[in-house]
């Protein structure tokens, strides 16, 4: 059903706003969810025209937009007020804009506000929003913001304090579009609806669990960001410990947001925190020097565009993770991410104990593997018989990929986020009390690098990350379970042949 509402994009000039939230609107607004009752407030420094707004926002949906007049009816929704965010008397400008838009588009008092902007803004905009009294409580209203949350447990907490003065929990949206992906919610569907997955989901069955998300680009043009966040920090504090804290928790009493959050929060509460000294010994980092893949040259972090020449900031982070509960005790989960790696890849591998089987000798061990990035599906690994005379068993993969045509029509996960928000399911976001738990696991392993003057690992750029990742498995007797894979092969999505550590 169409939804009324008002949304208010503080940030409007900017690539989030272009890049993500207007195709987004657009899909939604293609598929009715958006209709007539919805107007959008666009709010940042420059001084555009709404005509000028309207011409960005139809340049951004270009691509998606294969009905000229549908397009220019979308955007002739959208109002451009410029703005300073610390200047109070533009929120009485921005006030009287939305009661107008809110009467003609009769939207109900609804408002969406989505800060597009730096953390540092928040605060500042929450505390406005309350004192100019464009919050009046009519209709439902929210905010949504993006990662990243905090810089560390301590600017988390201020950021959170300046929001929770002015919106209770349920109001706010953060975002981390990997829970937004279709995948990670089925993760809870591949464990709880499947009987023979829930029975062994645990200590006894499992050796590891690995987690793997593995980006072929490098920083391209957000090297100023990254150099002061780093892999660690951009990605293993929030989607890594999110998909991990899914994968680890208890089956929770019903399937709604508040039994999933409670479950998830005592997962991440049951991981162990290092100190300095675990924290160096069970995490690994590392930087992309330059590189060559496929005939191609590809350059150092050093010299990103943006980037410090001498910068030590991690691109690539390998860690183990241990969880102290009943369910887990002894099974490691190891985790890694980096940029500029082989392949774009966002796998979970769940490693079964290898069967001491006294017909056979020891097997393959069998692995359940889901796939949520480039492409959704699983896969598991048994052990059959070769094909043929004789008797040799030998692993084979059975496997579920969405096809590409389903792809193409896969919601856009920021699509589906915004209509969670609409019918404000935070289901799908992340909860104060999982940042606040993130940033304690993290804030150590951070503490421990920085004050380690070492020299930073390197790994070329283009391949499986530094040395260190898969002596990290090594030791314990085990290794990454990232193989080459034919499926992206066939259907052209590799670049060619390459041998995959
Ligand atoms: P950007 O620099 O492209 O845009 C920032 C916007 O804020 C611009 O519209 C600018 O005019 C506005 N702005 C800055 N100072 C202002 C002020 N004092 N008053 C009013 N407006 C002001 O940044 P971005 O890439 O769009 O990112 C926005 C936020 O989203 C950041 O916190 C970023 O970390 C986060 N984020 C962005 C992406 C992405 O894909 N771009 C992804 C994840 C997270």
């Amino acid at each position: 059903m169409e939804k009324q509402v008002l949304f208010t994009i503080f940030g409007a000039t900017g690539d989030l706003a272009s890049r993500k939230l207007y195709p987004s609107l657009f899909r939604l607004f293609k598929r009715g969810e958006l209709a007539e009752h919805f107007a959008v407030i666009g709010t940042a420094r420059r001084p555009w025209s709404d005509a000028h707004y309207r011409e960005v926002v139809l340049d951004s949906i270009a691509d998606l937009a294969n009905d000229k007049r549908q397009a220019e009816h979308f955007a002739s929704h959208f109002y451009y007020q410029s703005h300073d965010v610390a200047d109070a008397e533009h929120y009485i400008t921005l006030k009287n804009l939305g009661e107008k838009l809110s009467s003609q588009y009769q939207t109900l008092g609804n408002q969406v506000f989505f800060l597009a902007m730096a953390p540092q803004f928040f605060g500042t905009i929450a505390q406005h929003l309350k004192s100019e009294e464009i919050l009046t409580g009519k209709g439902f209203e929210r905010i949504v913001i993006e990662k990243p949350f905090g810089e560390s447990l301590e600017t988390a907490t201020e950021l959170n304090d300046a929001l929770s003065q002015v919106f209770d929990e349920s109001q706010i949206f953060r975002i981390d579009h990997y829970l937004g992906k279709e995948m990670i919610q089925s993760v809870s569907a591949v464990r709880f609806a499947n009987p023979i997955f829930e029975a062994v989901w645990n200590h006894q069955f499992i050796d590891n669990i690995q987690i793997t998300f593995a980006e072929s680009i490098g920083v391209e043009d957000r090297g100023g960001y990254y150099d002061r966040s780093g892999a660690l920090k951009d990605m293993i504090q929030n989607h890594v410990l999110q998909v991990l804290s899914l994968l680890a928790m208890e089956k929770p009493e019903t399937y709604d947001e508040a039994s999933i959050l409670e479950e998830k929060v005592k997962a991440l509460q049951a991981i162990r925190k290092y100190n300095p000294q675990e924290a160096l010994e069970n995490f690994v980092r590392g930087q992309y020097v330059s590189g060559e893949f496929d005939g191609q040259n590809f350059i150092a972090y050093r010299s990103e565009p943006n980037v410090a020449p001498d910068s030590r900031t991690e691109t690539f982070v390998a860690g183990k993770f241990l969880i102290d509960n009943e369910r887990w005790a002894g099974v490691p989960f190891y985790v890694r991410s980096g940029k500029r790696l082989t392949e774009k890849g966002t796998r979970i591998n769940i490693v079964f104990k290898a069967g001491q089987n006294s017909l056979f000798g020891t097997n393959e061990q069998n692995v359940l593997t889901i796939y949520i990035q480039p492409t959704e599906g699983f896969s598991l690994t048994v052990n059959g018989k070769q094909a043929g005379a004789g008797f040799d068993i030998e692993p084979l993969r059975l496997a579920f990929r969405h096809d590409s045509e389903y792809l193409g029509n896969s919601p856009e996960a920021y699509e589906t986020l915004f209509l969670d928000c609409l019918n404000g399911n935070g289901m799908n976001f992340s909860h104060w009390q999982e940042a606040k738990r993130a940033w304690e696991l993290i804030d150590v392993i951070r503490q421990a690098w920085d004050s380690e003057k070492s020299d930073l690992p390197e790994y070329p750029a283009r391949s499986m990350g530094p040395r260190a990742a898969f002596d990290l498995l090594e030791r314990d007797g085990r290794s990454w379970s990232w193989v080459p894979d034919q499926w992206y092969r066939e259907r052209g999505l590799l670049g060619t042949e390459t041998e995959i550590k």
